[in-house]
């Protein structure tokens, strides 16, 4: 059912680059709503402090890794050094925390594949999400995040990819698409790879910072601040690499035998990693390495349907950046 081959874009696609901005434009959070994320994460920590003075709260997921868009709900990972107490009770504990200090909605689910307390803030109605100890997030958040600030075009790009995929319903991990953090890589991992390159591969270059978390040695280049005219060679704009990332998926990925891979810059064959076939409910139909638990494919929970239904929307949206005179809108469509 997928066309091969790749095509040349057949109209002048940067006419639309000032619609594409502004559409990112529009989705960046205001000053005043990160300041009421900072607020609402102050005033947890210390009813945190108060209970478990040696923990911490750390922030991660879209409001940490700058992939935000404006009233995302938070995530919180709380770190914790306490073995005696299971994470279930340390979360039922928190629970009770919250309730007892005015928050709404809060719940435990403890049986979770990641165990969570989600409660709202009644002061500024933000969602929350808090974790315990999933400090591989937290890593990984700041992984993204120092991509982000080496060239805008990663934040404009993945902003658009992640508002396509809401739009168009195809950003569910429970449902059989994709995770907005596999998104991101996607957007990472294709900038690395095009030509000239437009970002660099952080984990191939000398370690300016490591961590060893659940016994995963994490270590990358983080001076990103000497990296900052990397992709400068690279002219397109976000509306070319738009078409590109769309044109990528739809007619140039190589489902069969490849897996796309942040950590080592570049494409690795599934036969290198085993992924060439069903190992229990791992299907490895469109293959995204972790960048840290490198046994860890994004794309596992894409199953035989819901691949015909990404790759679907993947051809259409490449389509509609070829084809149409108001793509921008079209592309955007609620499914
Ligand atoms: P959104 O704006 O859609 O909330 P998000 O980046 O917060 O985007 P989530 O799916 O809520 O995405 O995930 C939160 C964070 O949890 C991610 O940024 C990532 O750090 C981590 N994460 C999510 N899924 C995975 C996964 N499968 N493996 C490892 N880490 C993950
Ligand atoms: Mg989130």
């Amino acid at each position: 059912r997928i066309r091969r081959g790749s095509i040349k874009c057949r109209y002048d696609i940067r006419r639309f680059s000032s619609v594409f901005l502004s559409i990112y434009n529009s989705l960046v959070p205001s000053e005043d709503e990160i300041n009421k994320q900072k607020q609402l994460l102050m005033s947890l920590k210390k009813l945190v402090k108060k209970e478990w003075p040696d923990a911490d709260l750390h922030l991660y997921g879209s409001c940490a890794n700058s992939f935000g868009v404006s009233n995302s709900d938070i995530d919180i990972c709380l770190a914790i050094d306490d073995s005696e107490t299971t994470k279930a009770d340390i979360l039922l504990r928190l629970a009770d925390i919250l309730q007892l200090n005015g928050f709404q909605n809060v719940q435990a689910l403890t049986r979770a594949r990641v165990p969570i307390v989600k409660l709202m803030d009644p002061v500024f109605s933000i969602s929350c999400d808090i974790c315990v100890n999933n400090l591989l997030a937290v890593v990984n958040t700041k992984l993204l995040r120092d991509y982000a600030q080496i060239d805008e075009r990663l934040r404009q790009l993945a902003f658009l990819v992640k508002h396509w995929a809401k739009s168009r319903e195809v950003n569910e991990a429970y449902q059989g698409t994709l995770s907005s953090y596999a998104y991101v890589l996607m957007c990472i991992h294709f900038l690395q790879q095009c030509k000239p390159s437009i970002l660099p591969c952080l984990q191939e270059m000398k370690a300016t910072y490591a961590v060893t978390v659940e016994g995963k040695n994490c270590a990358f280049f983080d001076k990103v601040k000497e990296l900052r005219n990397f992709g400068f060679s690279n002219k397109e704009d976000v509306s070319e690499l738009l078409w590109g990332f769309f044109n990528y998926w739809a007619y140039q990925h190589d489902y069969t035998n490849n897996v796309i891979s942040v950590r080592t810059g570049s494409i690795i064959r599934k036969h290198a990693k085993n992924w060439t076939k069903r190992i229990g409910n791992d299907r490895h139909l469109i293959c995204i390495e972790d960048p840290f638990e490198i046994s860890h494919d994004l794309g596992r929970v894409v199953d035989k349907y819901s691949i015909w239904i990404l790759r679907e929307e993947f051809e259409r949206a490449a389509s509609i950046l070829q084809d149409y005179r108001d793509p921008c809108t079209e592309l955007f469509k609620r499914y």
